[in-house]
């Protein structure tokens, strides 16, 4: 392979472990999305940031844990929806993907416009079968704001986090990617001034910076360069959607035999998933053999 720079997840720690970092790189995996639900530059840049804090959020999770994020908002885009899981596998959707905004006062897409007011929910879904679900107001719509403000109130964790899409003319996906740095308890005056120093300085986007870096190792040189940095961990990173035919079908099965009796009077079904947008066509035979299993249960 010529160009070895894919979606990635690294994590460490800086300034001797008085910090956690993640950095990501997802501008394949948002481009995947924008392409399976044909979103709008400003629904991409929503569901694109959100996909990506999932990731960032996932990454301190082990096994089969996942992270949903819900980005409940009043704006146009009327809700987005993203799902990271620990091996860095993250799907999502946007209620409404074709809105279209004016840019806003710094010719950037108008995230926080398309957002609107209201709250981000947060569900961990543990290994243990445990779930938690918190639940704060949106302060900006932005969502790398709202993502800092949730680790300091539900979490109580003190964090810095860039979040960023950059969409082309053409509506493709140049770069999209994120960071973010926890503090660890008992971080120093001199390391909090040390990051905020070093964020100062950059001047680009974290969306540029994904997309003009050859390799996960120049993204995060440039994002954390000169904070003596540690990599621990590195995980690869992409869309992917647990449906399947079975799936849906179980799905349909669930109905039970009053409801897809309607359904067969009509001789197929057509099922879209909300988080892939995969359709899933089902014939008269396939649905008749559902309505038997529906009479099983
Ligand atoms: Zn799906």
């Amino acid at each position: 392979m010529a160009n070895d720079n894919h979606d990635e997840i690294w994590v460490g720690t800086l300034l001797g472990g008085q910090a956690r970092w993640v950095v990501a790189r997802t501008t394949d995996l948002v481009e995947e999305a924008r392409r399976r639900h044909h979103t709008s530059p400003v629904a991409t840049a929503a569901l694109g940031r959100l996909m990506t804090a999932s990731l960032l959020l996932a990454s301190s999770l082990k096994g089969n844990e996942f992270i949903t994020i819900r980005l409940l908002g009043d704006g146009p885009l009327g809700g987005v929806v993203a799902v990271g899981n620990a091996q860095g596998e993250v799907r999502g959707y946007v209620h409404e993907p074709f809105v279209d905004m004016m840019l806003n006062e710094q010719g950037k897409l108008n995230v926080a416009q398309a957002v609107g007011q209201g709250e981000f929910a947060v569900s961990k879904s543990l290994e243990n079968g445990e779930n938690y679900t918190s639940t704060v107001p949106l302060v900006s719509g932005e969502i790398a704001e709202d993502l800092v403000h949730y680790l300091l109130n539900s979490e109580q964790i003190p964090s810095a986090a860039l979040l960023g899409v950059l969409v082309e003319r053409d509506y493709q996906v140049a770069g999209a990617g994120g960071l973010l740095i926890q503090l660890m308890p008992g971080a120093s005056e001199e390391c909090i001034d040390q990051i905020e120093e070093k964020l100062k300085t950059l001047t680009q986007g974290i969306s540029k910076i994904a997309a003009d870096s050859h390799s996960m190792q120049e993204m995060t040189e440039t994002l954390l360069g000169g904070l003596s940095y540690q990599v621990l961990e590195k995980r690869p990173a992409g869309f992917h959607c647990s449906c399947s035919k079975e799936r849906v079908g179980g799905t349909l099965v669930s109905l039970g035999r009053e409801g897809l009796k309607e359904i067969l009077e009509d001789k197929q079904a057509e099922l879209v998933c909300h988080f892939c947008n995969e359709h899933y066509l089902f014939n008269e035979k396939e649905l008749s053999e559902l309505y038997e299993q529906a009479g099983q249960e």
